[in-house]
């Protein structure tokens, strides 16, 4: 089974990367409703550095495995579905994708020279091997931002959250499209001080449209079982409307949009 390094030295050239190029694919989900406007293909590709606790997929960690496509093949069974999402369009979701950076920069280009919207899924913290000319098929970025507290965020995901922080500025410099994805988990990211700090970063950034609060919850624990991983939060409760609630204030509180 061949595998990429866990992190891919190339940060991109300036070139288009062929749809020859391979990629390892984790699934898809045809009409996907909740990762980036209107109904979307949704790409999950394999491989990821993070550990997060609460992840749904946790065979997606590690380097890039399994089932590989050429981008020409995949763009050829995203099209189709071209009837369905031709208000919606593609999301590249993981895993990790920026860990199969020229893969992904075929696909997006592909599917923008389609005419589809593309949306990228990112945690941010490989933001390093986005190219500025990948970052220019992307639309969108859902840059997912696990916590603001660096303790915290290197509790829920096992790594540091300054490459994330890097990402997103960059993103405000090229003034890239931007939905924030939060993950509300009692006892882990839901103090005040953390939410607050985060939506201090949001509001300092001119391109974040909205931030989405993802409630915690237990769709992936059956999964840790199967790859024979310690479900660490399983006694952890999913949160409740008022913590919600608490969290949705401070966001507005900065003047940020949430949904
Ligand atoms: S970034 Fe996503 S895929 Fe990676 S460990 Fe975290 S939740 Fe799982």
């Amino acid at each position: 089974m061949a595998c990429l390094p866990m992190e891919c030295p190339q940060p991109g050239d300036s070139s288009t990367p062929s749809l020859s190029t391979r990629g390892f694919i984790h699934s898809s989900e045809t009409c996907g409703t909740v990762d980036g406007p209107g109904l979307r293909y949704v790409l999950f590709l394999h491989g990821c550095p993070l550990r997060c606790l609460y992840c749904h997929n946790p065979d997606t960690q590690g380097r890039p495995c399994g089932t590989s496509q050429t981008a020409g093949e995949a763009l050829a069974e995203i099209l189709r579905y071209r009837n369905f999402i031709r208000k919606g369009g593609l999301t590249i979701s993981g895993g990790e994708p920026l860990m199969q950076p020229e893969f992904v920069h075929a696909l997006m280009a592909g599917a923008k020279a389609e005419g589809l919207h593309t949306a990228l899924d990112t945690s941010g913290f490989l933001g390093h091997q986005a190219s500025d000319e990948l970052l220019e098929q992307v639309d969108l970025v859902l840059l997912d931002i696990k916590s603001w507290n660096p303790e915290t965020y290197k509790k829920a995901t096992g790594t540091r959250i300054e490459p994330t922080i890097a990402f997103a500025r960059r993103l405000e410099a090229l003034q890239k499209q931007v939905w924030i994805r939060f993950v509300l988990v009692p006892g882990l990211t839901d103090a005040d001080e953390n939410i607050e700090g985060l939506a201090e970063f949001i509001a300092s950034l001119s391109n974040v449209e909205r931030v989405e609060i993802l409630p915690f919850h237990k769709m992936g624990e059956n999964k840790y079982e199967a790859t024979g991983l310690h479900y660490q939060l399983a006694e952890t409760p999913t949160p409740s409307e008022e913590q919600i609630e608490r969290a949705r204030q401070i966001f507005t509180e900065q003047d940020i949009k949430t949904l």
